[in-house]
């Protein structure tokens, strides 16, 4: 059975490098060939999260018109392309660089750098996200806290929130009874499908993560299919 994690960076880095990249890309992708129902309706919920991020960007700033981004953990640039279309100034990082050329791909096949909304095509480098170092007005992370257990989540919160000037929106899988319960059931029955292993979250661990480093909760939301679930957070830093 395919089991990755526990914290183990090489193994994540390993995954997303070849089957976990096969089956990202699919997920993530546009072709409903050789996509059962379950990989749909996580197809779905993620594009929904997407979406909210974007509404919830832009609900703070207005236009996104040379902000700079930084979307750590890009996968397949779900979210980079879109913003560089709102005219942010994007740099772009995964630790799998299957997925990041993939995602440079897909960029310079969707943006026409220029134009007359001041499209920038988005800056991509192979890098984890404790290797990152330039600061950005925003950062933002989408489901890649799943990867992380809640001992090595702390840290990850804390470098993100050190990287972002104004603010930083994470999404994660929430740790509520019923997931806890789907999670268990995925681990009893592994199958070729079967999900990488996964940390849920509590929400309040994450609050008290980003509370520790002098940051605060200013807005949330939640995306709900039936196999996807995932809770969205922006956060600021207190004195602002
Ligand atoms: N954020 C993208 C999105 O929402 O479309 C991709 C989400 S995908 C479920 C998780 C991504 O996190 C994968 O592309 C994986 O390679 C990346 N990842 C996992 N651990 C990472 C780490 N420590 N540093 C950087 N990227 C990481």
């Amino acid at each position: 059975a395919e089991e990755i994690g526990g914290g183990d960076t090489e193994v994540v880095k390993d995954y997303f490098n070849n089957t976990g990249f096969q089956r990202w890309k699919k997920i993530y992708g546009q072709s409903t060939e050789d996509v059962n129902k379950v990989q749909l309706d996580i197809r779905i919920g993620h594009a929904k999260t997407v979406e909210n991020t974007i509404l919830m960007l832009k609900d703070g700033s207005g236009s996104l018109s040379g902000i700079t981004i930084c979307d750590a953990g890009c996968g397949t640039g779900s979210l980079s392309i879109p913003l560089a279309k709102e005219g942010a100034i994007v740099s772009a990082s995964d630790i799998s660089a299957a997925m990041v050329s993939e995602a440079k791909r897909k960029a310079e096949e969707s943006l026409v750098e220029g134009g007359t909304s001041g499209v920038t095509m988005p800056k991509f480098e192979v890098s984890d996200l404790e290797g990152l170092k330039a600061k950005n007005h925003t950062v933002v992370c989408l489901d890649v806290l799943i990867h992380y257990p809640q001992s090595k989540a702390d840290g990850m919160i804390a470098h993100l929130a050190s990287l972002a000037e104004e603010r930083l929106v994470i999404s994660f899988a929430p740790k509520t009874f019923y997931l806890s319960i789907l999670k268990r059931i995925g681990e009893l029955f592994p199958g070729p499908s079967k999900a990488t292993r996964a940390y849920l979250h509590a929400e309040k661990d994450v609050e008290a993560a980003l509370n520790k480093v002098g940051w605060k909760i200013s807005k949330r939301g939640i995306v709900t299919t039936k196999f996807y679930f995932s809770k969205l957070i922006e956060a600021v830093p207190v004195s602002s």
